[in-house]
């Protein structure tokens, strides 16, 4: 019988295990029915899988969603192990081939839905089938304190416990509070030593609230800044998502759309182009994200306020489920509670659960307002079983600067919203503050009151914004109605008296990640993966995760031996895809660095990649393009780089302080008829600037002006 330890080297090619693996492996060999609690992205599926590996007889595998089980499978098939799913996505045929050769002990691992067990056919298969272990995914469902609540998932317990050869049984999840942990013990019978909580800590994850700024603008400069990178943004209404897909995709982004009003159809299609990276964004409600098991999400970003951290913490935890630093941003706007009321008193539930809902609700909002670390903030929501330090990362860890002591603003804005009768909106309120000759101004007017233009040395949109801080500070309400009026909320009183001081915490911008492995070897690899998964019909984070890519573009294996030293690549992966790779990074083989023979418990930092001591990347480019003289197409055929990756680096260098002779690059009349083209479109994205000018102007002009001039 193989061990675990050899099990996870040479199928996964990972060589330790993450905290809580082991335990829960050693429980379930040792046939203790166990309940793992771990996050999202803690590693929970190999902890069926190497057990149901080891054990002799078939592993089941109750899981919510038809989604997740065909990658779940297509994760297990690719690493040269029989799966498969039974479910109702299938032909009655197909189903019946699948049951039947299930029972011939076809398969190691069989993904079945809970609804599978009231089917006969499958009881009685099952019945006559050696079975190593029954595992329910994402148990959390099983309880109906639980938010994902499925009854099929309870009441099929007792018809398990019925089996005559019932295996050991183990329960995941990875949100758990203690009624829930306690719901799942005392159905699935664990034993109070067999439960392993991990704790919900996810380090990778950097926290973040934005508030007070332009939802639209501060989604566009934050997109702006990660070009390939693959995100979520959650919206609370279907109508929202509609319309921010449809801004994005005008404004040039590649991004699609999934809810439920769309047809099964088109949400499928939108599903799978994320998940291939076809389309690197998606703007979805809650409807998305259960069968979602992308594992290089890089940012999930909440356009409002989601309606409890039971669910924020599990959407937002699709980030970095391979635990490469990913970012999790709320955008909160003082507005977005009053649609969660809303939608909390639409539904139908009882009094009393409406009441939970509202308390839920409140945590929620409070989390947008504290000042502690965000990710502690949530751990102490669920109870984590262990003190967790700061995490350094989230917005109030990483807040430096001095917060402004904006109690003037806001007594002035305050005092306005009175004096216009508490019956307008921001926008109007603003025009007021800021003195405007608007016509509507006029007619009411508004001119005349003490508090016309007392902020005109902020123009529209900065008192807008302000004013919307007031709003998520709770001293304005926008109130419930169809078009939002403000008005003085019972804390305004404090403020106005002067009482109260208002203290503007302005937004972070996320922290920057140090990027240590070559940037245009990581996108030559991530399309070659591209291509193997097109061509194999599979997700690419099945090929290689995008960890497992960077630490190929960090080290350069040269060989087998180094490539299966890469976390990620054990054998069989090698097999199918570590040829293809190792003839990609032949041409790089000068900046190749020994592996680390075994894979740190913990991230280390590794020095960045040294190309022979000459410094950084793209200050090699530009020594060998500025001061050796070589054209650009000769320094990106020596570097093995594209022109544009040397045209990056060229930029770069710009930014860093280099002068170099615009001249070369363009005229004077090309510079400002590209400046004139950008002014006029005020936007900094290339593709509608070059369709706005003649064909004659290339991308590369386009890229020299807006670098020259700090634009880009
Ligand atoms: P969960 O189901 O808990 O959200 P997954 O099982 O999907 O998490 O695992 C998340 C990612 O972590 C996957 O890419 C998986 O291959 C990787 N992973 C799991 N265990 C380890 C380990 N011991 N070492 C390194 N990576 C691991």
């Amino acid at each position: 019988m193989e061990n675990a330890k050899q099990i996870l080297s040479e199928y996964y090619g990972y060589s330790s295990f993450r905290p809580g693996q082991e335990n829960i492996i050693n429980r379930v060999l040792n046939d203790a029915n166990t309940l793992a609690v771990m996050p999202t992205g803690g590693g929970k599926s190999l902890c069926y899988q190497i057990p149901g590996l080891v054990k002799s007889g078939i592993a089941i595998i109750i899981s919510p969603l038809i989604s997740l089980m065909k990658d779940q499978v297509d994760g297990l098939t690719a690493l040269g192990i029989d799966a498969t799913y039974i479910n109702s996505s299938l032909s009655h045929d197909e189903q019946r081939s699948r049951v039947q050769a299930m029972q011939n002990g076809d398969y190691q691992f069989v993904y079945v839905a809970p609804e599978r067990f009231d089917a006969p056919n499958f009881m009685n298969a099952v019945q006559k089938t050696p079975l190593a272990l029954i595992a329910f995914d994402e148990a959390h469902c099983i309880s109906q304190w639980g938010h994902d609540f499925r009854p099929s998932y309870r009441s099929i317990v007792s018809t398990i416990h019925s089996l005559r050869n019932l295996p050991v049984i183990m329960a995941l999840t990875a949100t758990a509070t203690q009624e829930v942990v306690r719901d799942i013990q005392h159905l699935i019978h664990v034993e109070e030593d067999h439960i392993v909580n991990t704790g919900f800590a996810r380090e990778n994850l950097a926290f973040q609230i934005v508030k007070g700024r332009d939802k639209r603008e501060f989604l566009k400069e934050y997109l702006d800044k990660r070009p390939h990178e693959s995100g979520i943004i959650y919206t609370a209404t279907r109508k929202n998502a509609d319309q921010l897909q449809h801004f994005l995709s005008k404004k040039g982004y590649q991004v699609g759309k999934y809810h439920a009003g769309m047809s099964e159809l088109n949400r499928k299609q939108a599903q799978t182009d994320f998940v291939q990276d076809e389309t690197p964004l998606i703007v979805a409600t809650n409807a998305f994200g259960m069968g979602i098991d992308k594992s290089n999400v890089r940012f999930v970003m909440h356009y409002s306020l989601p309606m409890n951290i039971e669910s924020y913490y599990q959407e937002a935890g699709r980030a970095g489920r391979d635990g490469e630093p990913s970012d999790c941003i709320l955008l909160f706007s003082g507005q977005d509670i009053h649609l969660q009321k809303y939608l909390i008193e639409q539904s139908h539930l009882e009094d009393n659960k409406k009441v939970n809902e509202y308390e839920k609700l409140q945590s929620m909002v409070n989390y947008c307002h504290t000042h502690r670390c965000l990710q502690q903030y949530i751990l102490d929501y669920f109870n984590n079983p262990f003190p967790h330090e700061a995490c350094g990362k989230c917005t109030n860890c990483t807040y430096t600067g001095e917060q402004e002591n904006m109690t003037q603003e806001a007594q002035k804005i305050l005092s306005c919203v009175k004096r216009m009768g508490e019956k307008f909106g921001a926008g109007l309120t603003a025009k007021v503050l800021r003195g405007s000759k608007d016509q509507k101004v006029r007619s009411f007017k508004f001119d005349r009151l003490s508090t016309y233009g007392v902020l005109s040395q902020y123009n529209e949109k900065e008192i807008v914004n302000l004013i919307h801080f007031l709003t998520a500070e709770n001293l304005l309400t926008p109130g419930n109605g169809r078009y939002p009026t403000l008005s003085l909320t019972q804390q305004a009183v404090d403020v106005l008296k002067g009482n109260d001081e208002v203290w503007m915490i302005a937004s972070k911008p996320t922290a920057t990640v140090e990027v240590d492995y070559d940037e245009a070897l990581f996108e030559e690899l991530r399309q070659l993966r591209k291509s193997i998964a097109d061509h194999d019909g599979l997700p690419p984070y099945v090929v290689f995760s995008d960890a497992t890519l960077k630490d190929l573009a960090r080290y350069i294996p040269q060989t087998k031996e180094q490539m299966l030293n890469i976390k990620g690549i054990g054998e069989i992966k090698f097999d199918h895809y570590g040829e293809l790779f190792l003839e990609a990074l032949t041409p790089w083989q000068q900046h190749a660095q020994p592996v680390p023979p075994s894979e740190p418990a913990a991230p280390v930092k590794k020095q960045p990649v040294d190309r022979n001591d000459k410094g950084p990347s793209h200050l090699i480019s530009f020594r060998m393009w500025q001061t050796d003289q070589l054209p650009i197409e000769a320094v990106a055929t020596e570097r093995g780089i594209t022109e544009i990756t040397v045209e990056n680096h060229i930029f770069r260098a710009v930014k860093d302080g280099a002068t170099i002779d615009w001249s070369e690059w363009f005229t004077d009349a090309q510079e400002a008829e590209v400046l004139q083209a950008q002014n006029q479109l005020e936007e900094t994205k290339l593709k509608p600037i070059k369709e706005a000018l003649p064909n004659t102007y290339t991308y590369r002009v386009l890229r020299a002006v807006l670098t020259k001039h700090g634009i880009i």
